[in-house]
């Protein structure tokens, strides 16, 4: 990993053959309210920052290419197999991503969201999920674990997982719990309308099969951390940063 500065998960990291990174916010070219490692071309942000800004984390992962999707908070998933990728792909609307392709870097777009990463060391198959209330309240997290499952035979004993830096339960106030969330979520209320997502993702996990030794929480709450991260709910207009997986190896397209 070159220059820019980025978290890694201790568990993750120690593998050598990925490379992940969780981006700041800084780095980058983007002006103010962007500033500056922006990467969604969904704000009011100058494309051609966006662009040298993808390139700049491209760069820094050394990655052949960086996949990313129109994130929609919905339940499709999508899946690159080594097999039928030629190397072209179109932006999808979904909220995760899976592959087996070496050197294909999937980027997860963030402000207050989960990135949450998994990785499968046996079969060598990575996921990236963007996972906001709604991914929780849908259980997106069983959805891309089934999915790897039933497309590349991974088992769910043998992931492991990764929870980024995102709304943390000092700021997840959600008034109206009552209506947007399922009765079983009331046990993660730690105080009045307030709700820690963070175990909420640990749960589905561990429910979906995971182990609780293979999830690591980073644990950082971006609204409370907005010199470091973007958060919607802290800035309102604001940019995205970046959560990256890629696998090692020679590229196959
Ligand atoms: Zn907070």
């Amino acid at each position: 990993m070159k220059r820019v500065r980025c978290l890694q998960f201790p568990r993750l990291v120690s593998d050598d053959r990925l490379i992940h990174a969780v981006f700041t916010r800084e780095g980058g070219v983007s002006e103010a309210p962007y500033n500056t490692l922006n990467v969604s071309y969904h704000t009011d942000d100058r494309p051609e920052f966006v662009s040298k800004n993808l390139e700049i984390i491209r760069d820094a992962i050394g990655a052949k290419d960086l996949v990313f999707m129109n994130q929609v908070h919905g339940k499709e998933i999508l899946v690159l197999r080594q097999q039928d990728f030629d190397g072209s792909w179109e932006p999808a609307s979904a909220d995760a991503m899976i592959t087996d392709i070496p050197q294909l870097a999937l980027m997860v777009k963030q402000a207050d969201c989960q990135g949450v990463l998994l990785f499968d060391p046996i079969k060598g198959v990575v996921a990236n999920v963007h996972c906001g209330w709604r991914g929780n309240v849908i259980n997106i997290l069983k959805s891309v674990v089934d999915k790897m499952k039933s497309e590349f035979g991974c088992l769910a004993a043998d992931l492991a997982a990764a929870i980024g830096p995102s709304l943390g339960p000092c700021c997840s106030e959600f008034v109206d719990y009552e209506k947007i969330f399922p009765e079983a979520f009331r046990r993660f209320m730690i105080r009045k309308a307030h709700f820690n997502l963070w175990e909420i993702s640990r749960h589905q996990l561990l429910e979906a099969g995971l182990i609780n030794k293979h999830i690591e929480v980073a644990g950082i709450c971006t609204r409370c951390r907005t010199e470091m991260f973007y958060s919607f709910r802290g800035e309102g207009e604001t940019g995205r940063f970046a959560t990256v997986i890629m696998l090692k190896g020679e590229p196959s397209f």
